[in-house]
């Protein structure tokens, strides 16, 4: 089924001559732990240069609360975490993906834990296992209690920035890839010191996602879709753009959202309104732990009802011995003025993470030949239309093995001209109004005249990566006639087996639905 012309993206073709000129074997582009942990399986395999447009420890994955997934515990199996990851992705799951993720999570652990993840252990010297929505068994390992994402980092950036055959340039954004027809062979890049097309045998995109676009989000500023867009621009195929998952529970107060883990709902923690009535059994036989997309659209719910502009998480049904995990959250909240064991904390939902993205094969390729993307950057079909808690760190971890193993075995192609695809970025103001713009008609709850309005809205803008990656959101959600998982239309709001697939998104076709098995 076509429906009409992807996006365009409007980009600029500088002279080729402006750039100064370096080449790698391999380059990986975010420092991420995506891009982290597969420029260091790829650094005994060839010289690697990691480009980062902030510091090096500027990441989502950095910000990472809650843990990593895997069925470790006696009582759990791969197949169980399977069934649970593909009952959140609500039927747009690719089952072999799926088998990839649960089966390799065990031997992923076991790695980091080599590389000297502290993971959090018990008296008995095990793993401690937590729990969060969507998961019906305790498998989520984590790290200082709810700062798993940094701890993961610092332990694996010493491997990286002492190894020999790394190269780390911190303040450099990809600005474009350069592409020579159906080929990839590495990237123009705006570093401190001007200009410079780096040419590799292989680009590894591990950019992060898109919800930092959004004006409430629980990302960093840094989460601007970018590999999206230069992998779009390069001719790449992008796909389930329209599912954006919101968190439920991102503190009330204050920019970006600090996030509350669902881990602490895994424990007992609940959500109440300002009439003071707990309200989550009202919506879902999971209650508090129903998946992310539906306890978002409940407090939204409540919110409009109750005309609040929040609601609370109790604490006070959390056994006192499960609390002490949360004690640096807590200590950054009482930095926020909330003392969460005197009072409620007020909560309200934010752009958290973006199921859709540059569509990979299990080995992370792209279309592109030469393109790699992994983590949350790319789509490898495990989150479907709503991802589960704690996949996607194991996403990067999983996927990130493979994409690294199938770099490394790329043949170099010859190019005679490859031509960066430049896209400009957008100054504050353009990007704070997009914002707004996308929270309003393109956030929790959509509908056809807001879908439109914002399309025409983003057109009217000068160009832009930001726009572009905008306009994927806004375009796959005004097609998609109906709600599933972290796209809903308060005007189609029921699943209908007539859009069980994947919106494709390919420059110069018309977007498209497409099945995956
Ligand atoms: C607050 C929070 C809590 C979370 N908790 C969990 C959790 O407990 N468990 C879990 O599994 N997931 C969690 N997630 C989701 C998870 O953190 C991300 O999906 C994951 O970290 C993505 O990793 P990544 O390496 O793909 O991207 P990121 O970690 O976002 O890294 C992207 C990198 O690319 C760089 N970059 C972007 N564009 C460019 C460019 N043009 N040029 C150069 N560099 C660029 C960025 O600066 C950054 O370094 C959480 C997310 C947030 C925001």
């Amino acid at each position: 089924m076509d429906f009409g012309p992807s996006p365009e993206p409007r980009e600029s073709r500088p002279e080729v001559a402006a750039a100064a000129s370096a080449t790698f074997d391999f380059l990986v582009v975010g420092s991420g732990l995506a891009g982290i942990y597969v420029a260091l399986r790829l650094a005994d395999r060839g010289r690697v240069l990691l480009v980062t447009k902030a510091r090096l420890d500027v990441s989502n994955s950095a910000w990472a609360q809650g843990g990593i997934a895997a069925a470790l515990d006696a009582e759990d199996a791969p197949a169980l975490h399977g069934e649970d990851t593909l009952r959140a992705g609500r039927g747009l799951c690719k089952q072999s993906a799926v088998e990839l993720l649960v089966q390799d999570a065990p031997a992923r652990i076991a790695e980091l834990m080599e590389l000297g993840v502290p993971f959090d252990l018990g008296p008995d010297g095990r793993l401690l296992l937590g729990r969060e929505g969507g998961h019906l068994r305790r498998r989520i390992v984590h790290a200082h209690g709810a700062a798993t994402g940094y701890a993961v980092v610092e332990a694996l950036l010493p491997h990286l920035v002492e190894h020999p055959g790394v190269t780390v340039w911190e303040g450099a954004r990809a600005v474009g890839l350069l592409v020579d027809g159906p080929c990839c062979h590495g990237a123009r890049v705006q570093g401190p010191d001007g200009l410079v097309d780096v040419r590799a045998v292989a680009t590894v995109l591990a950019t992060g996602g898109s919800g930092g676009l959004y004006v409430r989000t629980t990302n960093p500023a840094t989460a601007t879709g970018d590999g999206i867009a230069l992998a779009y621009a390069a001719g790449a195929t992008v796909a389930d753009m329209e599912f954006v998952q919101f968190h439920p529970t991102a503190f009330a107060l204050g920019q970006p959202a600090f996030l509350l883990s669902e881990a602490l709902r895994g424990e007992g923690a609940q959500l109440w309104n300002s009439r003071g009535e707990r309200f989550m059994p009202r919506y879902d036989p999971a209650a508090d732990l129903a998946p992310r997309d539906v306890v978002a659209r409940a407090v939204m719910a409540e919110m409009d009802a109750t005309g609040a502009d929040h609601v609370d998480l109790r604490l006070d049904a959390v056994p006192t011995d499960a609390l002490s995990p949360f004690a640096p959250l807590f200590d950054s909240l009482r930095a926020r003025g909330v003392d969460p064991m005197a009072a409620p904390i007020p909560v309200a939902p934010a752009a958290h993470f973006c199921m859709g993205g540059v569509v990979v094969d299990l080995d992370g390729a792209t279309s592109v030949r030469g393109l790699f993307a992994c983590g949350e950057v790319a789509c490898t079909g495990v989150h479907g239309a709503n991802r589960l808690g704690s996949n996607s760190l194991l996403e990067c971890l999983v996927f990130g093995h493979r994409a690294a193993h199938a770099a490394a075995g790329m043949e170099p192609v010859r190019c005679a001209a490859a031509v960066p695809a430049v896209l400009p970025t957008l100054g504050a103001p353009e990007r704070a109004a997009l914002g707004e713009r996308l929270a309003r008609q393109a956030g929790i709850v959509r509908r056809a005249d807001g879908l439109a309005d914002a399309r025409r809205g983003i057109e009217a803008m000068p160009p832009s990566m930001e726009g572009l990656v905008a306009s994927l959101i806004v375009r796959g959600a005004e097609v998609r006639r109906e709600s599933r998982g972290g796209h809903f239309r308060a005007d189609y709001p029921v699943e209908a087996d007539t859009w069980l697939g994947h919106l494709v998104a390919r420059r110069g076709q018309p977007l498209h639905l497409e099945s995956w098995s």
